[in-house]
């Protein structure tokens, strides 16, 4: 979101001062930051529980257990029921932050305007003057930043849940950041309906080709996506440009009213955008439709990592800038040196915006670590934590080399709360640390936002194989991978089945079939319906593989060094060689057809 803030020359150097000075200081401001958290809140419920009301770093590290969701749900349950926030926090909560989980519903995180307004305005702010300062010409010219605002609900309490990004789209001071320096009129953002959403900031983009400096949105996932629906809407929207009115179908009464504002009949533009986007390949079409572009601005590592070639394609090889790394949970670092290469990137933690600890993990010896996607490598990463009695260490104490995991304390009512993310240090900036995203822990797979967990899809192969036995099938084996190579991505699950008789099968029922893709779906997160109904996602996909596929994979991870005595078929598939062992062995493909 580099692009967010609608800013003056003097406001990018405050932030650059601001950030060397919290990063050389960062030892006192962690401290301070937990002093202030602990001031504030050791009366509330939760901390008395283990403080008995003190104000001490030290008890509060011996006292205070460490985390995960389930463990202070009936927190968020109770204040969702409509229970004071102040049993978790003293400073009064404005709504909830609705973030993906595994499974399940998702997570509800508080959401205070300290944070919205104070805490996220001002790491928007450091994270805009750092890209000024790398990129010339950043702050002329307009920035095209796709947005989506996200269904939101209303908890029994009043308060409503819903993604961080759309609780900034709707704070004040949104607007008109938006109507100064950005492409997408706020209407377009918060249209709820996604498409006619994407149909009219894609518009408004094209209308104002010649002025755009940047193209991003929050994940790479969605500027790709983005580019994928204008390949297969150009003619439509060069349409309306010719005519100078939006399609019918665009019903939105927001969006109409802004659009009606800017699009007037420019046959002229029409033709310009019909002679580029009719070209056979569409090969860094981004380039040619806004000339002027000098970055793309959007997270590309971690689960993103796999639309960097996607993206490159089409952007002709335009530098990527991921510009920051956070969460529902807490804002964590900021990409210092932007134009490195995604695979390149750390995140330089910001010690002011919580209270950082890092637990060791361990990775397997000899494994190279996956960044991006499907990796080239012959192994995914594997981590372990290295001792259930490993203390976490302090983020001034993290060691460069070291993989952790990140545990967060912070002003929103949060105590050592284990993020699930893992992340290994890599050096220094003044005294913070940096660090590359590993991975998501316990995560399998994952297309956009959503996060599924082995534990996730086992069951949903568990509820889908019930199907198979009323028509004397088995299923002997079964793995899976998010597959990217078509946009929107989606989950491909490989099974191996045998008649109950221990036959090959000679047929399947495609109808059968079809229907346990449907209930695999079913049993997903809620996260993966929402991405599944803006079609973020495609539809799940099982390949049925041949008799003995899962023998050639096991002899292949045998023959890269697994022990075949320990060997277990993995549930998700990192290598490309692995998937290539699969996808060369499949006999059926079916499809869910599932609507959301
Ligand atoms: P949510 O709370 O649903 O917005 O998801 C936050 C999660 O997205 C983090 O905990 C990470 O797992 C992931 N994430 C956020 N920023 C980055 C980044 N820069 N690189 C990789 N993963 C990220």
């Amino acid at each position: 979101m580099a692009g967010l803030v609608n800013m003056k020359a003097k406001d990018y150097e405050d932030g650059l001062k601001i950030l060397e000075d919290i990063t050389s200081n960062a030892h006192e401001i962690q401290e301070k930051v937990l002093e202030d958290i602990l001031r504030r809140n050791s009366g509330t419920e939760y901390l008395k529980g283990f403080l008995n009301g003190q104000i001490d770093k030290q008890l509060f590290k011996k006292n205070v257990p460490i985390v995960t969701y389930e463990d202070i749900k009936p927190y968020m349950d109770r204040i969702a029921n409509g229970e004071p926030s102040n049993i978790l926090l003293a400073e009064p909560i404005t709504g909830f932050f609705r973030s993906g989980t595994s499974g399940g519903q998702a997570k509800l995180i508080p959401s205070t305007a300290e944070f919205i307004l104070e805490k996220f305005a001002l790491f928007l702010t450091m994270t805009a003057s750092v890209v000024k300062k790398h990129v010339h010409g950043f702050e002329h010219g307009k920035r095209i930043y796709f947005m989506f605002g996200k269904p939101e609900i209303e908890t029994p309490s009043g308060l409503m849940a819903r993604s961080v990004s759309t609780s900034y789209f709707k704070s004040i001071n949104f607007a008109k950041t938006v109507s100064e320096n950005h492409t997408n009129p706020i209407e377009t953002v918060l249209c709820p309906d996604s498409k006619q959403s994407m149909f009219c900031q894609l518009l408004a983009g094209l209308i104002h080709r010649d002025e755009v400096v940047s193209i991003g949105s929050f994940s790479l996932s969605a500027v790709v996506r983005t580019i994928k629906f204008l390949e297969d809407h150009w003619k439509e929207l060069c349409f309306n440009i010719e005519t100078g009115h939006v399609s019918d179908w665009i019903n939105d009464s927001g969006c109409r009213t802004a659009m009606s504002l800017i699009l007037k009949p420019d046959p002229k533009l029409a033709n310009s955008l019909e002679m580029i986007c009719c070209s056979k390949s569409w090969e860094g079409i981004i380039q040619k439709l806004w000339p002027k572009t000098k970055f793309i601005d959007a997270i590309a590592t971690g689960g993103m990592g796999q639309y960097v070639t996607a993206l490159n394609f089409y952007s002709g090889g335009l530098p990527i800038v991921s510009p920051f790394y956070a969460s529902s949970e807490a804002l964590f670092g900021i990409n210092l040196e932007p134009l490195n290469k995604p695979s390149d990137v750390s995140y330089t933690f910001l010690p002011n915006m919580a209270y950082f600890e890092f637990i060791p993990v361990e990775k397997d010896d000899g494994e190279e670590v996956q960044f991006n996607g499907v990796s080239d490598q012959e192994h995914p990463i594997e981590t372990k934590h290295k001792d259930e009695d490993t203390e976490p260490v302090d983020l001034v104490n993290v060691t460069p080399g070291q993989y952790y995991e990140v545990v967060v304390t912070t002003s929103s009512g949060l105590y050592r709360y284990r993020v699930g993310d893992i992340l290994m240090a890599t050096g220094f900036h003044n005294n913070s640390p940096q660090f590359q995203f590993v991975e998501r822990k316990n995560v399998i797979l994952s297309i956009d936002a959503d996060k599924t967990s082995e534990s996730d899809l086992i069951k949903a192969v568990e509820e889908a194989k019930a199907l198979l036995d009323p028509v004397d099938l088995l299923l002997i084996g079964f793995s899976s991978y998010a597959d990217t190579s078509s946009i929107p991505g989606h989950y491909a699950v490989f099974w191996e089945l045998k008649t109950k008789q221990g036959d090959d099968v000679k047929e399947l029922d495609p109808e059968i079939m079809v229907q346990c893709c449907s209930i695999m779906e079913e049993s997903l997160s809620y996260i993966y319906k929402v991405y599944r109904k803006e079609n973020a996602i495609a539809a799940l996909e099982i390949r049925v593989v041949k008799n003995g596929s899962f023998d050639a994979l096991m002899d292949y991870f045998v023959s890269q060094g697994a022990s075949m005595n320990q060997y277990k078929a993995p549930s998700c598939i990192k290598t490309k060689e692995a998937v290539e062992i699969l996808n060369s062995r499949v006999t059926g493909r079916f499809f869910s057809q599932k609507t959301f």
